[in-house]
């Protein structure tokens, strides 16, 4: 049975930077991945990473704590405050290390880091590699982590925590290479497994964007906090989803409705096209249901014709690529249509800003961890810096909790029960085979149920239709089938594991969504429309019990910011 003192789940920027960090201290750390961390959706990421680095000629007054006023005024007041100051503070360090250690960022003339605006930043702050930001980030970090011989278990599909008396001691996996289950032990563990965009099912997100990581820590007893925010990217791709970057807007590019306006005058006519991302969906989906989509259909024009060849060739070539490809439409000549799609998971593990959870040896970071920063909203480029600075400091915090403390002696024991009842339960999933609950169709009617009862808009009566039919889904795992057992490279096997743990973030969601009672950021009620600070104030924590989540509420820190109406 492997033992490593730190495992590291994901191979994400936040897996890989906490790995890097923990491994320069002398720990011995494994990164376990579902696959190459290379292909982890990281890789995705276009438009930017933000830090107040004040390069831009008309941001040279830019600071870290305007950063972190930006970033709470966009999560509309839920952020931590002392977690959102904390974030930007250490913004600039990590940019420069992840420059020093070969990073290719666009640069200016003078040789600065380049930067372009970015939606609800009061300054031009967003620091980028042309438009494969998350591409160059994430390579840069996996040569970083061979060069520091981290060991890596690739294509190890993570399906449970190792809990021993009450503390986290490793975790049990389906090795797809070799077809078995194992266990690798650990003095601590890092979840860094990413959103959960899967459980819509018009999302950005990757495949393998599951939240399986968040899920199987609820269902251990760890908390997730702020579930119900949910963030919708204004320009996805019309037929596919793909993402078109906030990038595009902050070259320049223009959102059109049918009449050929630019809309967002009437929504934010300050920031125009750079709104925050709740307020331009919503401001999409709202031209769209007054009829004012393009011929009247679903969707509005991302119009990027009058920036010219040179500049999208330049800038924005992937986005180009994209366009071109997916959905038969070249920028350079003709507007790209977008419709709003789920973009990102603002809530998930319960965490401090060193990435500890309430469950001793357990931590997370990045997409799959709520520290908060992003509360009710997130604005673009916050989550590549989040990745990264939280990565870092989940990494210190277990080599400062494990060094000089000897080894947490042998979990073995533990490891080979918690095999044992994933051998069972697969056993169980097997025997009902074809006969069993079809898992692919409780998928899809989860995914559609988000889609069409949490969306950009939600409303008490469609939220409870959608909480009794998810309630359904999830008895119905409790007979689900499984097609084909055993194996090598089985993703019925892994299809089927994660998806009770999916329906049960999305419980979480709707549980916490139908909770509150105010509109706050992504979370926009027709039935509330205003933000509530007396009542909600607070985030919610999501707690896992078999019948659905059980929920309560702490405080959120504030301190610095008064709260304010958010207007751009
Ligand atoms: C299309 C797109 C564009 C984006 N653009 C930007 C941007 O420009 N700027 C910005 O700030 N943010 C952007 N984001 C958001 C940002 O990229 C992500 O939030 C961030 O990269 C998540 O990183 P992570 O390390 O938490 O997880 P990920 O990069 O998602 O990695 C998750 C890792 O966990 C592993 N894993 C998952 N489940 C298991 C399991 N059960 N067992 C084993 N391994 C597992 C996977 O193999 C993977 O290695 C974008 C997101 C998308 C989808």
């Amino acid at each position: 049975m492997p033992h490593h003192q730190l495992i590291v789940v994901g191979g994400g920027l936040a897996g890989l930077r906490a790995a890097v960090e923990a491994q320069a201290a002398g720990i011995d750390v494994a990164i376990l991945s579902q696959v190459h961390p290379g292909r982890s959706h990281s890789g995705a990421a276009q438009g930017g990473i933000n830090a107040a680095l004040a390069n831009h000629p008309e941001g040279h007054d830019d600071t870290p704590e305007k950063h972190a006023f930006d970033t709470v005024k966009g999560s509309d007041y839920l952020a931590d405050q002392d977690a959102a100051i904390q974030m930007t503070s250490d913004a600039p360090g990590v940019i420069f290390e992840m420059d020093h250690w070969g990073c290719p960022f666009s640069r200016f003339d003078d040789g600065r880091i380049a930067q372009r605006p970015f939606g609800g930043a009061g300054y031009p702050r967003t620091c980028y590699g042309a438009d494969k930001t998350g591409h160059y980030l994430l390579h840069c970090l996996v040569e970083r982590a061979y060069e520091r011989r981290v060991t890596m278990y690739i294509e190890v599909f993570v399906t449970d925590l190792i809990v021993d008396d009450g503390r986290c001691r490793g975790v049990v996996a389906y090795d797809m290479i070799r077809g078995g289950f194992e266990a690798f032990t650990a003095d601590a563990v890092i979840m860094a497994t990413g959103g959960a965009g899967r459980i819509y099912s018009n999302t950005t997100n990757a495949i393998i964007s599951t939240g399986g990581g968040a899920a199987l820590a609820y269902r251990a007893g760890v908390p997730v906090k702020d579930m119900e925010f949910i963030q919708f990217h204004p320009t996805g791709l019309l037929t596919t989803n793909i993402l078109m970057t906030e990038g595009a807007r902050g070259e320049g590019g223009y959102l059109v409705n049918d009449l050929g306006e630019r809309f967002m005058s009437k929504y934010a006519p300050a920031a125009m096209e750079l709104a925050p991302r709740d307020i331009t969906s919503r401001s999409i989906t709202t031209e769209v249901l007054e009829g004012r989509g393009i011929g009247g259909k679903d969707y509005v024009y991302l119009d990027l014709r009058h920036l010219g060849a040179a500049q999208i060739m330049e800038k924005l070539p992937g986005i180009r690529d994209l366009a071109i490809h997916f959905e038969g439409v070249d920028p350079i000549d003709e507007p790209i249509p977008i419709t709003p799609c789920q973009h990102y998971t603002m809530g998930g593990i319960d965490t401090d800003v060193d990435g500890r959870t309430v469950m001793p040896g357990f931590y997370a970071a990045g997409e799959c961890a709520c520290v908060s920063v992003h509360g009710a909203n997130r604005l673009g480029g916050n989550s590549l810096l989040e990745t990264i600075v939280f990565g870092r400091r989940s990494g210190a915090a277990v080599v400062a909790d494990l060094v000089g403390r000897g080894g947490r002696g042998d979990a073995s024991a533990a490891g080979a029960r918690a095999v044992a009842d994933l051998q069972a339960r697969v056993a169980a999933l097997a025997a009902r085979g074809v006969g069993g609950q079809d898992p692919y169709a409780i998928r899809a009617d989860m995914t559609v149920t988000m889609k069409d009862h949490y969306g950009v808009f939600r409303e008490e009566r469609q939220m409870r239709e959608g909480l009794e039919r998810l309630l359904a889904l999830k008895q119905r795992c409790a007979t689900i089938g499984l097609r084909s057992a055993g194996g090598v490279f089985n993703l019925d096997l892994m299809r089927t594991l994660e998806l009770e743990g999916m329906v049960d973030l999305a419980l979480a969601v709707a549980a916490g969504a139908v909770a509150r009672t105010e509109s706050r950021g992504s979370h926009s009620r027709t039935d509330h429309p205003l933000r509530d600070d007396e009542t909600w104030l607070k985030h919610t924590m999501a707690h896992y019990t078999s019948a659905g989540p059980r929920l309560d509420y702490k405080p959120v820190t504030l301190g610095t910011f008064e709260p304010q109406e958010r207007r751009y």
